[in-house]
């Protein structure tokens, strides 16, 4: 048996062990291979060929590989599925290792490891979302997390208090921030973070969540004595962010990116939006997870990458500073205002590239010539910008963000005009042949440039002398990889060439013969010379570059972020044209004011078939917060519920909202049930769920919550939906006070009315007609007296005898309110059962149209006809 392990797997082995927790691609020549556990694991994710090569300890040892050139579309669907790839090169050439007189494998090294959470490459990002990196620490039960985002530069953290519901606040925002990947301590509690998370959960040493390491590598990252001047951190927090930028060390293989100064963010600034509101509000996805039919889906109209990641974020965490959000209706306005024909600039904002993920990728010396012609050109386009900003200057000073953003553009544009200037048109993708210089740029450059135009011609020349000299007119000069330039003729040639001694037998085919000569030898060598010379100029000036770049990194990420925020008040300010969304009133009171508000996205769906969505009226204030709402199904109450706490989601972003008037007293959170659905995968009921949900509204809402109600208590019996309605309305009113809406289809409830001071009773309204009903979707004092769920079931296309039979019972119900039909036979009395089943008849009756139906259709209608009577 062989136990001998080759030099080669000697190496692998050694670097495999510093990498357990990564999948390792091992170059070797065109392929980047795997072995053992990793080819195993590889293979299947991938689905590709499982092979060996050679044996250890007897046994095959398992194998896969992919070509290096194609590996990008390997690679995402590791990263999707969640494995970190350490990406193992050679480090030295053959001609290093022969003048080394080195023996065995050449030197290889990782120069990269690969997480989800540490991408940057744009084939593998969502372009308008950010892709975030958390890190979680546990101080003493005080949880803090601390997130950064590669390839934006974005870094900020926050400290979860611990008298909150820290883990709920915990859930709520690893759904907002929809991290990539988590870093926690080995030691902690896993419990901590919520199931649905796990799966992307990286468990770290414990010994790295150390605070006084952490603190250094903090300081030592912003080149800063301490973090005083940059706010106020909690330990916890200073650990999380430790701990980022440790992983980044070690993902990044000492590089580091450029990352904008960290952000401590205070729970208190934000509209806290929870986990379950979240999705019922379909903010970021519809309720089947699609992004189509969301409120991002439909907002979003900003022109580049950073705007719409931007706006991302805000509508998950929209202000709850005044100051914050009048700063963002200022600019708006003063737009409009100032009637500013925002064409222009829309249109520098739609060539504006993604200037931070190029960025990123030049920071960790990953660019490409691409990238900086990407960067520049985006920053000259901000040069544009900035130069119709400026002409409004004089007239800056009532919008202080906008003069903010013109003040953050405001930077010597020379550097990346010169490095505009200095690239060719076609760019290759990599620095590695070069090519990329425009002539004219380096003297040194051009001279070698034009060298090697001469020695091509110089080589043609040598064609032209030899084809003479051995009269062989077909004598060719050609180039290959293995031969460099030779001498071809055909093999029956062969002769003229051997003859003449000036000619060096190289290699014969069946068809040719390729010889060389002393002349050409020394001619190609001028050419490589003058060729790595050329390559190496163009290296320079490349290094050169993109250290010019990362010394302007800060500045040009703060040009990033000013560029983002304008992207989306000119996003609004076309929103309040086209859309005619208005600017609110945002008010430190518990003022709901909404005048003919409409839903975002129903309006928007609406206008694409052609249809208007009939606007609606919402005030509530402090006498007045709880609204009891009844109408039918299908009346548009969900889409009434929703429309409202979406109105201040946006208003609180800063943006416009679909309506006629908006007063909005801010508000601190923001809650929605609507109809909760089984999590069947976590084990729990609808009604499970609604409780949990209710549950939590209860214990965490404020008086300066809104809170949306659809339906509580309808997952489970009638009487006990019916009490648990009542209990919470009555808990919300007296207790809480929020600012309530709650739909309901317990007619009952509206009784609460009088007892309940501060509640009121609104309905749905609709229109009888014709044995039918019409929905008017406009929402009217008062309450409604029923449901007509049947007629709802009638026009979803229940079978006739189902219909006709529920409408019997439904009389029935109506008639013994002490439910004793409950125990006795459903025979229904005919007589009074009839009547409604020739209303339902008579209603199909009047809309057939007699041209449209066929013999056989007719002859039914005669039998139900004769049934009847
Ligand atoms: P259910 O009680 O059955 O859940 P609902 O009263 O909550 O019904 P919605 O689901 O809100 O009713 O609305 C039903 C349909 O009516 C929606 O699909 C929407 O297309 C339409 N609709 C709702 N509100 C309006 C409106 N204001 N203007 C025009 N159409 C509307």
């Amino acid at each position: 048996m062989n136990n001998k392990t080759t030099p080669m797997m000697e190496q692998y082995l050694n670097i495999k062990n510093k990498h357990k927790n990564a999948l390792l691609f091992y170059r070797m020549g065109d392929f980047y291979e795997l072995f053992f556990e990793d080819a195993i694991v590889a293979s299947k994710a991938l689905d590709i060929t499982l092979t060996k090569r050679g044996k250890t300890n007897g046994m095959d040892i398992p194998m896969c590989g992919v070509p290096f050139h194609s590996a990008d579309n390997y690679l995402p669907k590791l990263i999707k599925k969640g494995f970190n790839v350490a990406v193992c090169e050679q480090t030295e050439t053959i001609e290093e290792a022969k003048s080394n007189l080195k023996k065995g494998p050449l030197k290889r090294e990782v120069v990269r490891i690969i997480s989800p959470g540490t991408l940057t490459e744009d084939n593998l990002l969502d372009r308008n979302a950010n892709n975030f990196l958390g890190a979680i620490s546990d101080v003493n039960g005080s949880i803090s997390i601390s997130w950064v985002d590669v390839s934006t530069g974005c870094f900020k953290s926050r400290n979860l208090q611990k008298e909150n519901n820290q883990k709920q606040l915990l859930t709520n925002l690893l759904l907002r921030m929809n991290f990539s990947e988590i870093l926690v301590s080995d030691a902690m509690e896993s419990n901590i973070i919520s199931e649905e998370w796990h799966s992307i959960i990286k468990k770290q040493s414990s010994s790295l969540f150390h605070y006084s390491s952490c603190l250094q590598q903090i300081c030592s990252y912003f080149s800063i004595m301490s973090l005083e001047g940059i706010g106020k951190f909690s330990d916890g927090e200073v650990i999380a962010a430790g701990v980022l930028l440790s992983y980044l060390k070690l993902t990044q293989c000492g590089k580091l990116p450029i990352l904008s100064m960290i952000q401590n963010q205070s729970e208190n600034n934000f509209l806290e939006i929870d986990y379950f509101t979240q999705k019922s509000l379909e903010i970021l996805s519809n309720l089947s997870g699609e992004t189509n039919g969301s409120l991002i889906s439909s907002l979003d109209e900003t022109k580049t990458a950073g705007g719409a990641r931007l706006l991302k974020q805000r509508i998950t965490e929209p202000f709850y500073k005044v100051v914050e959000i009048e700063k963002r209706y200022n600019l708006i306005n003063w737009f409009l205002n100032n009637d500013i024909d925002i064409f222009k600039l829309q249109n520098n904002l739609v060539n504006t590239p993604d200037i931070e993920r190029s960025l990123s990728r030049i920071s960790l010396l990953r660019g490409s010539p691409k990238d900086l012609s990407i960067l520049c050109n985006g920053l000259l386009n901000v040069k544009q910008i900035y130069e119709t900003l400026i002409s409004f200057k004089d007239r800056l000073n009532q919008a202080p963000l906008l003069n903010n953003i013109l003040n953050q553009i405001s930077v010597d544009y020379s550097l990346f005009e010169n490095i505009k200037n200095s690239l060719k048109k076609d760019l290759p993708l990599s620095t590695k042949e070069g090519g990329f210089i425009r002539d004219g740029y380096d003297e040194n450059l051009d001279k070698l440039r034009n060298f090697r135009n001469n020695e091509l011609e110089e080589i043609t020349k040598l064609q032209n002398k030899y084809s003479d000299l051995t009269s062989v007119n077909s004598l060719k000069i050609k180039y290959n990889r293995m031969l460099g330039y030779h001498i071809e003729v055909r093999a029956v040639h062969d002769k003229s060439l051997r003859d003449k001694d000036i000619f060096i037998h190289r290699q014969t085919t069946a068809q040719t013969s390729r010889f060389t000569t002393i002349e050409l030898n020394e001619a190609e060598n001028q050419l490589i010379n003058s060729y790595d010379k050329s390559i190496s100029i163009e290296m320079d000036i490349f290094k050169n570059f993109t250290n010019q770049i990362i010394n302007e990194g800060k500045k040009i990420l703060d040009i990033a972020s000013a560029i983002s925020e304008l992207d989306i008040g000119i996003m609004v300010v076309n929103q309040s044209k086209d859309r005619g969304y208005v600017c609110p009133k945002i008010l430190e009171n518990k003022t709901l004011e909404i005048i003919e508000g409409r839903h975002p996205v129903v309006e928007t769906q609406m206008k694409l078939s052609e249809n208007s969505f009939i606007s609606n009226d919402c005030i509530l204030n402090k006498d007045d917060f709880l609204w009891l709402i009844t109408g039918p199904n299908m009346a548009g109450k969900s889409t009434y519920l929703r429309q409202n706490a979406l109105i201040v989601i946006m208003a609180q972003a800063g943006l416009f909202v679909p309506a006629k008037e908006a007063n909005i007293g801010v508000c601190d959170k923001i809650f929605s049930r609507v109809g909760a659905s089984d999590d069947l995968a976590k084990g729990q009921s609808t009604f499970m769920i609604e409780m949990i949900e209710t549950s939590l509204i209860l214990n965490t809402a404020s008086e300066k919550s809104l809170v949306i109600l659809d339906e509580i208590g309808r997952g489970t019996a009638t009487f006990d939906g019916l009490a648990i309605a009542w209990s919470v309305l009555d808990y919300l009113h007296n207790k809480i006070k929020p600012r309530t809406l709650f739909a309901t289809h317990y007619h009952e409830l509206t009784s609460l009315k009088k007892d309940l001071n501060h509640l009121s009773c609104h309905k749905m309204s609709i229109k009888e007609w014709n044995n039918s009903i019409i929905f008017m979707h406009k929402i009217i004092e008062g309450e409604a007296d029923k449901s007509y769920g049947i007629h709802v079931a009638q026009l979803a296309g229940l079978p006739f005898e189902v219909i006709k039979k529920a409408t019997q019972l439904l009389s029935k119900l109506e008639n013994n309110k002490d439910n004793s039909y409950l125990k006795k036979s459903d025979n229904l009395d005919d007589n009074y059962s009839n009547i409604n089943e020739n209303q339902i008849f008579f209603k199909e009756f009047d809309n057939i149209n007699v041209d449209d139906i066929s013999a056989r259709e007719a002859l039914d209608i005669l039998y139900k006809l004769k049934l009847l009577r």
